[in-house]
């Protein structure tokens, strides 16, 4: 089981100070646990996360190095101490106009570097109202999967994040999440071998008292997390449920 915090852009040096220690401290059990946090925090979190937090990011660049004002590099984050990198979360896809295929590049980029990446996938309240869920997010799976190269399951995490389910405080049904994370494991099988195994993570207002529900379901292995991933006694009672799982 995977539980990863996603801080987007919150955070300061006080709450990475109250936080970590506590996180460290007070994590127990068989789960792996991931924080993902905004650049310019990585160094002072690298130096605070002990061995089973891995520390991640929110994005990468697609390309190792150049003249592109404002990205950063897979290799900048590896030194930085990053094992993480979130890709193709829909506010980059919604506000940056990211593409499946720049998504791919850019979790090209990041396993190149040693880093993991957790390419997000997820429909629109519109897609899903119109019934066609399962077949934009198998098409953003296709289309990344097509610029992305891997040799086995344990290089990359799956995040399923339905839009309309992300901050909103509405969360999908355990058996909306379980349904479309079951369609994602069939397309991984028939992708390859190497595939076949990845971790699939479900993403959107996971909180301590839905997320023991929706890590018993059969084919999710995981959350990602926001809001929740800013209080830690919530964030601990998440790592607890997907330990007990
Ligand atoms: C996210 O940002 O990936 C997310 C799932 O946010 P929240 O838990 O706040 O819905």
């Amino acid at each position: 089981m995977y539980v990863v915090g996603n801080w987007k852009m919150h955070g300061s040096q006080a709450l990475i100070h109250q936080f970590l220690p506590k996180l460290c401290e007070q994590l127990s059990g068989d789960v792996n646990v991931g924080l993902c946090v905004p650049f310019p925090y990585l160094p002072a979190c690298a130096g605070m996360l002990s061995g089973n937090v891995k520390l991640g990011a929110q994005d990468v660049s697609e390309h190792q190095t150049g003249a592109y004002t404002g990205e950063v590099s897979a290799g900048m984050l590896a030194e930085n101490g990053a094992k993480l990198a979130i890709v193709g979360h829909s506010e980059r896809r919604e506000y940056h106009g990211e593409t499946n295929a720049l998504i791919g590049r850019k979790a090209a980029a990041a396993l190149a570097a040693g880093i993991t990446p957790i390419i997000c996938v997820g429909e629109t309240l519109a897609q899903r109202k119109s019934g066609r869920a399962e077949a934009v997010v198998l098409e953003q799976l296709d289309a990344v999967l097509a610029e992305f190269q891997f040799s086995s399951a344990r290089e990359w995490l799956l995040a399923y994040e339905p839009v309309w389910a992300i901050g909103t405080g509405e969360v999908a049904t355990v058996a909306e999440a379980q349904a479309m994370h079951a369609t994602l494991r069939e397309r991984l099988a028939q992708h390859s071998e190497a595939a076949k195994g990845v971790s699939i993570l479900y993403g959107g207002s996971v909180k301590p008292d839905n997320a023991a529900a929706l890590f018993a379901a059969a084919d999710i292995n995981g959350a990602l997390v926001g809001g929740a991933a800013l209080k830690v006694n919530d964030f601990l009672a998440i790592c607890a449920a997907a330990a007990d799982e």
